[in-house]
């Protein structure tokens, strides 16, 4: 079990988490996963910490353990928000890395008897209006938002009706912790989108979608929402992005929703560079930047999305800074994404918890989900 990138904490430090819940893993090879399990759920900000048989991972948001004698994981959390976050990181992470075994995760204890959906929420749509030419915002107005602003996720997956199924049926929570979906001929169709922006206290979320060409689901939803429209949200889904002193950041349209609203969030006294791609002069959007983040703007003036190099040759070629704490941040297309990552961690030998240079679609391939 290797425990050197995390953070270690004192149990004595712990808050009561009152909600308990745990699942036995009738796993023969349990240990040989663990190194990428830890390694996935320290990324979501776990503190570790190793006693004898038991590895425990401490969250903002819950606690967790797994006893390796006994083979049992443990979800602890102060409210039932935390609780079912936890169970849904821990049942994942084990689905994931333990999938040759075909792990049959039970959960016993708290809110075990639950069936309704912690992370969902059925929306209306309440305006849509024309950003610039191919960028649309959709306002969705639900109740009870607050796990949105929690987490530090900043993703959602939305649920669509599509021609096939035009009225979905909605997931239920499983006894694994996890969401079971209705069968195909009910199913909604799933695209991950940004909160662009969130007001708890009124209800309402707006996501921007960039239309594209080509036949889709979100894109041409989109097209056609109007006032009143329901559909289903999942979330908050993602990790939280590190918070440092100075960032370079790079984006074409499907990741300028999360970059802008960093900018707009981001601590004042934060520096670096950040860099955006767009078809041309037009999509560029007013963005109230209140950080020093330097914004470019870059166009791709008729190159097809997905095509230039640009942005990632650019995103390459700044020179970090030494001294202070930096973050890389990526959202762009599969190949350019994957140009920036292997420049930042092989190239520059910079770790996970320092960059984060994603996929958000892919040319040619249909709903391509965030890890
Ligand atoms: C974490 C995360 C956050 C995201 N946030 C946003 C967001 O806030 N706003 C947003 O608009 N998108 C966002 N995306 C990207 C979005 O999920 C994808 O573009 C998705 O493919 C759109 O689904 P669709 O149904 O419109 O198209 P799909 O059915 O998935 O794809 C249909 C066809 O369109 C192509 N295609 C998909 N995206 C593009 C594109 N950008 N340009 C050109 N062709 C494309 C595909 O290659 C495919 O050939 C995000 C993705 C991730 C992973």
């Amino acid at each position: 079990m290797r425990t050197t990138t995390a953070r270690t904490f004192n149990a004595m430090e712990a808050p009561v988490r009152e909600l308990a819940s745990e699942a036995r893993l009738n796993l023969r090879h349990l240990p040989d996963y663990m190194d990428s399990i830890a390694d996935r759920l320290q990324s979501f900000e776990a503190e570790t910490s190793t006693d004898g048989q038991r590895i425990d991972f401490r969250f903002t948001f819950g606690d967790a353990s797994f006893d390796m004698e006994r083979l049992v994981m443990r979800a602890n959390a102060t409210d039932r928000d935390g609780l079912a976050r936890v169970k849904d990181l821990l049942a994942t992470a084990v689905e994931v890395y333990a999938k040759a075994e075909n792990p049959e995760i039970v959960w016993t204890g708290d809110l075990s008897g639950e069936t309704s959906l912690a992370q969902f929420r059925e929306m209306t749509v309440t305006e849509v209006r024309h950003l610039t030419p191919h960028m649309r915002r959709v306002r969705l107005a639900g109740a009870n938002l607050h796990r949105f602003a929690k987490f530090g996720g900043m993703h959602i997956r939305m649920l669509f009706p599509t021609k096939h199924v035009p009225d979905p049926l909605w997931p239920v929570l499983g006894a694994n912790g996890l969401p079971v979906w209705p069968a195909d001929d009910r199913k909604p169709v799933a695209r991950v989108y940004t909160i662009r922006a969130l007001d708890v206290a009124k209800g309402i979320i707006d996501v921007d979608f960039l239309v594209h060409p080509g036949e889709s689901v979100g894109a041409a939803w989109a097209m056609q929402a109007a006032p009143g429209m329901k559909i289903g949200i999942m979330g908050p889904v993602g990790r939280p992005v590190r918070q440092a002193e100075w960032y370079v950041m790079g984006a074409d349209e499907t990741g300028l929703p999360a970059l802008a609203r960093m900018l707009e969030t981001l601590p004042a006294q934060t520096r670096g560079l950040a860099f955006v791609e767009i078809a041309d002069q037009r999509e560029k959007q007013q963005i109230d930047n209140a950080t020093g983040i330097e914004l470019h703007w870059l166009t791709r003036n008729g190159v097809p999305a997905g095509g230039d190099r640009l942005l990632a040759e650019t995103v390459r070629s700044v020179t970090w800074p030494r001294g202070a704490s930096t973050f890389g941040w990526f959202a762009a297309e599969a190949a350019a994404a994957k140009v920036v990552r292997e420049h930042w961690r092989s190239t520059l030998g910079l770790g996970r918890d320092e960059t984060l240079a994603a996929a958000y679609w892919r040319r040619g391939a249909a709903g391509l989900m965030a890890g």
